[in-house]
């Protein structure tokens, strides 16, 4: 299994970095980068059907199925290629601690930055084990480079060892996934596959079935302005308005101040003059009714103030973005009894986590591609002090194989 390693390291000095509000697709041109280098690899290694999408930076192809199974279900693997526009891409010097003595890792001796256990206690977990690490300057990429060896890594070995016994597998590489963009243009159709796991979570382990429902909403305010010296009983000012507006949302239910299935309100920008104000909000809950009776207090809080204010002063626009996967998933549910038994039988112990937030998986979940989300071996992801397990890596490897053997019927 060294190879998800080498596959790792060369993946990640291959600057792939998205770009929010970008109008093209792929959203930077470089993710093309890496796509070619996978299209290659999977035709030296003998996959078929392999498919690169040149115009949209999409990547498929198929490990065909074991003699006598070819009336199994079709299991895809997905993962992405870029990397999150949070923290620099480019000039990424991954390095390997070997044998991790679970304390503070100095990451670039000249510029003094350093990893401390203090920040990270779960640091101490990984002592005796090898960690991939940055150099302090930029992210590493395991999110989801990770995703992408490991994928590769199962793709050849099971092109190679044709005693283990499978049904057909289809592997997918997306763009854009960190800029919310990446299964637009996924094909669906000519993917194929019955059923899908996206390998993009961390913590070995980590599997994943549940999202939140998300909506963004924008609210503006319009204000009347006057002189101030002149304006009693006349000035209108918006920002005081947004303002009670927001107060009015219940203050603990913020991120800040929630965790687990609690879902929140988000006050994400806010901007304003007398004339004008407007705020911008996202809505998140994993329980859908919860989820509705969230969007419903907007209105509600919206209406009140236009009746005190007058009609016209506030105006909500309300936007669903994406739903949670778990209705989708519970008719499947052995995506996820499979792949905790085949945790299990490999000694690894599952752990199923409620996503804060949405993936990839639960856009393809509602566009006919159940897809639960499973762990990279990476950490703290979006940032320079990102890092990855290689022994964890490897073993997230075998459960893939372990995965797909258990579809052999
Ligand atoms: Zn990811």
């Amino acid at each position: 299994m060294e190879k998800v390693i080498e596959n790792f390291l060369q993946y990640v000095k291959i600057d792939t970095e998205s770009a929010e509000g970008s109008v093209s697709t792929p959203s930077t041109q470089k993710q093309h980068d890496l796509a070619k280098v996978l299209a290659g690899q999977l035709e030296a290694m003998g996959a078929e059907e392999v498919v690169y999408d040149r115009e949209r930076c999409y990547v498929y192809a198929s490990i065909p199925a074991s003699e006598g199974c070819t009336g199994a279900p079709v299991l895809g693997f997905i993962a992405h290629m870029d990397t999150s526009p949070a923290a620099a891409g480019a000039g990424v010097k991954p390095r390997i601690v070997k044998d991790y003595d679970g304390n503070d890792i100095v990451l670039n001796e000249e510029k003094q930055i350093v990893m401390h256990v203090a920040d990270f206690p779960e640091l101490a977990s990984y002592t005796g084990k090898r960690l991939i690490v940055t150099d302090g300057t930029t992210l590493l990429g395991a999110d989801d480079k990770a995703g992408v060896a490991e994928i590769m890594a199962m793709a050849e070995y099971l092109l190679q060892h044709q005693e283990v016994v499978h049904g057909k597998i289809r592997v997918g590489f997306t763009p854009d996934e960190e800029v919310g963009n990446g299964a637009d243009y996924f094909d669906v159709k000519l993917f194929g596959a019955d059923y899908a796991y996206t390998v993009d979570g961390g913590r070995l382990g980590e599997l994943e079935y549940e999202n939140f429902n998300g909506a963004g909403a924008k609210v503006t305010v319009y204000g009347r302005s006057v002189h101030p010296g002149e304006a009693k009983g006349k000035m209108r000012n918006a920002i005081l308005m947004i303002q009670e507006f927001q107060s009015m949302l219940p203050p603990a239910e913020i991120p800040a101040h929630t965790c687990g299935y609690e879902g929140f309100y988000h006050l994400d920008s806010l901007k304003g003059t007398v004339e004008k104000a407007e705020a911008e909000y996202i809505i998140r809950d994993h329980d859908k009714e919860k989820f509705e009776k969230r969007k419903e207090t907007f209105w509600q809080i919206g209406n009140y103030l236009n009746e005190k204010y007058g009609e016209g002063t506030f105006e909500i626009d309300l936007e669903d973005s994406y739903y949670n996967m778990k209705e989708m998933i519970e008719k499947h549910m052995h995506l996820v009894e499979n792949a905790k038994e085949a945790m299990e039988e490999l000694g690894v112990e599952p752990a199923v986590v409620p996503i804060r937030g949405g993936t990839d998986g639960a856009r393809l979940s509602f566009m006919g591609l159940p897809c639960p989300n499973l762990c990279t071996g990476g950490q703290n992801f979006h940032g320079r002090f990102e890092y990855a397990c290689a022994d964890d890596m490897e073993k997230i490897v075998e459960v893939l194989i372990r995965i797909a053997e258990k579809y052999a019927k």
